[in-house]
C-alpha cells in the first residue's frame, strides 16, 4: 500500500533546520554549571587557584573562538585531561526545553515536513541532552558542526541537508535565535528564515563568541516572540 504522505515527503521535500540552543532549549544554566564545573576540575588537577584555572580555560576558548571547535566540550574536557562525559551528565538536570518546543516539533512532523537539527554542538554532547529530554525521535536527521567541520554561518549544514535530501532551498525554513548562525547564512542559501528573539538570553556565554552574533541586525523574513507562532506562519506560508 503506498503510504502517500510519505510519497509527496519524498518527492517535494520540506525541510525545516531546527536550531537548538535558544531556540528549542534552554542551556544558560546547563552550560554555566559545566565551565564553572571544567573550571574547578583543572584548578584541581593542575594545582592552581580557581581564578587561574578559570583564566586557563578562558584564554584557551579565546584562541577557538570563530571555529566550530568552540562549541566541542569533548576536545576541551580532553585538551584538560577531564572525564567529558561525567562533567556533562552531572548538569543535566539543569537542561530545559523551552515551552510548546515537543508540540510544535510533532506538528511540523504530522504536516509533512522533515524536522533537521542543525547545531553547532558536536554530535556526541547533544546526543546526550537529547537523549535526557527524550527528544530525538521527533527530529529525522541531526546535522551537528563535528559532521561538517564548519560553524552553521558557513551554511554548511543547511547545505548537507538540502543534498541528503534533494530539497529545494526555497521550500524550506531556518528557524533559530542567532543573526549570523541560524538566518544569514541560511538566507543566502535561499531558505525561508524564522528569527526567535527569545534566545538571547537562553546561552552562556563563556567566551564573546556568540554574544558578537547576537547583537548583529537580523533580516529575518518572519520573527517571533514564541515557539507556537511557528504554527501559524508555516500554515500561512509554503504549506502543501
Ligand atoms: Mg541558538
Amino acid at each position: 500500500m503506498v503510504n502517500k504522505r510519505l510519497e509527496k515527503k519524498l518527492k517535494s521535500p520540506r525541510l525545516i533546520f531546527w536550531d537548538w540552543t535558544g531556540t528549542l532549549a534552554d542551556e544558560a544554566q546547563l552550560d554555566r554549571a559545566i565551565c564553572e564545573e571544567i573550571e574547578k576540575f583543572i584548578a584541581l588537577t593542575k594545582q592552581i587557584s580557581l581564578s587561574q584555572a578559570k583564566e586557563l580555560f578562558q584564554n584557551y576558548l579565546k584562541e577557538l573562538e570563530g571555529q566550530w571547535e568552540w562549541h566541542d566540550y569533548v576536545r576541551h574536557s580532553r585538551h584538560f585531561n577531564l572525564p567529558w562525559k561525567e562533567i556533562q551528565k552531572k548538569h543535566l538536570d539543569k537542561l530545559k526545553l523551552l515551552p510548546d518546543a515537543k508540540e510544535v516539533l510533532n506538528w511540523t512532523k504530522e504536516k509533512g515536513y522533515i524536522n533537521i537539527l542543525a547545531t553547532n554542538a558536536v554530535r556526541a554532547i547533544i546526543k546526550l541532552r537529547l537523549n535526557h529530554l527524550k527528544i530525538e525521535p521527533f527530529f529525522d536527521t541531526l546535522i551537528t558542526s563535528d559532521d561538517v567541520q564548519a560553524l552553521k554561518a558557513s551554511g554548511q549544514h543547511f547545505k548537507l541537508g538540502l543534498n541528503l535530501y534533494q530539497a529545494q532551498p526555497s521550500k524550506c525554513f531556518s528557524i533559530g535565535d542567532n543573526p549570523i548562525q541560524d538566518i544569514n547564512s541560511a538566507r543566502q542559501l535561499g531558505l525561508k528564515t524564522i528569527h526567535c528573539r527569545f534566545g538571547t538570553n537562553l546561552t552562556h556565554y563563556h567566551t564573546s563568541h556568540l554574544t558578537s552574533n547576537h547583537q548583529e541586525l537580523v533580516k529575518a523574513d518572519f520573527s517571533i516572540n514564541q515557539l507556537i507562532e511557528v504554527k501559524n506562519i508555516l500554515e500561512r506560508n509554503n504549506h502543501g
